[in-house]
């Protein structure tokens, strides 16, 4: 954790100090060694939330691009039932950066926990993704920064695929890339966005004339053009058009709306 509880007040580990962890009040302590980055741990080897990776610098990096009452919020669900997210912005949007491998129950646990959810993923973390992801994407631009990626080809987009938050990877470069949430068999979309972009836009206070919510709206309007468009530039193996235009917000909103009526917001639609 970057931060803990000193007297009631949200403070940064420093050497010998010790606090209180603000999920479970259990007793905290500075670590400020060497090796890892300062951070605040448990007395003993406690694990008060189970969704809790070890930070890396990559993780500290992007915190550091929100404001700090917006880094390590506690999201309650209407059980009781507790985590703490990476970064809830201005505009609500819970941002989980995630370094490690994550078995596909927790992905779909998180997936559901916190409803507004936005991905992004340490694409450096396995020496092979990036150049599969990059052997993967058919370069000829479906609609300005569209592009088709071969799902099987990539075991990273394999994992990352079918899910209904939109994930962000994070190659190291100036530019992230975003997959869509749909995907049709062994195809699926994803659009190039800058870092600067992504994070000017969730810092934007609600009301502005841009904002996350709309950068996704133009995404998914983006997203319509391809799927109406034919893709016979495509080569080889083309991906087969899109029949069922999704829309990301509308799946988001529906999700709230039905988890509001108690109904498990990822169950399949019955019509
Ligand atoms: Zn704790």
């Amino acid at each position: 954790m970057k931060f803990s509880l000193v007297n009631g007040e949200r403070i940064e580990a420093k050497p010998e100090l010790s606090g209180q962890c603000p999920v479970c009040n259990y007793p905290t302590i500075a670590k400020c060694g060497e090796q890892r980055i300062k951070h605040w741990a448990h007395k003993g080897k406690r694990i008060c939330d189970s969704w809790w990776e070890n930070e890396t610098e990559w993780h500290r990096e992007w915190k550091g691009h929100f404001p700090e009452e917006c880094q390590e919020i506690i999201q309650y669900a209407e059980d009781g039932e507790k985590h703490i997210a990476d970064v809830r912005t201005v505009q609500g949007w819970v941002i989980e950066f995630q370094h490690s491998f994550l078995k596909p129950e927790e992905r779909k646990a998180r997936n559901a926990f916190y409803v507004k959810l936005v991905w992004v993923v340490d694409g450096l973390r396995r020496t092979r993704d990036k150049t599969q992801f990059i052997n993967s994407l058919n370069h000829v631009n479906i609609g300005q920064n569209v592009k088709t990626v071969y799902l099987d080809d990539c075991a990273l987009l394999r994992e990352w695929s079918g899910i209904h938050a939109p994930v962000f990877f994070d190659f190291g470069e100036q530019q992230l890339w975003c997959l869509l949430p749909t995907h049709q068999d062994a195809w699926g979309y994803v659009a190039g966005v800058t870092r600067q972009e992504f994070i000017e836009l969730h810092n934007k206070a609600p009301d502005e004339t841009e904002n996350f919510e709309k950068f996704l709206t133009k995404l998914n309007n983006l997203f319509g053009l391809v799927s109406q468009r034919s893709l016979v530039h495509q080569t080889k193996q083309s991906p087969p058009i899109i029949q069922q235009k999704l829309d990301p917000l509308e799946m988001i909103r529906s999700a709230m709306l039905r988890r509001k009526r108690g109904i498990n917001p990822y169950a399949p639609h019955r019509r």
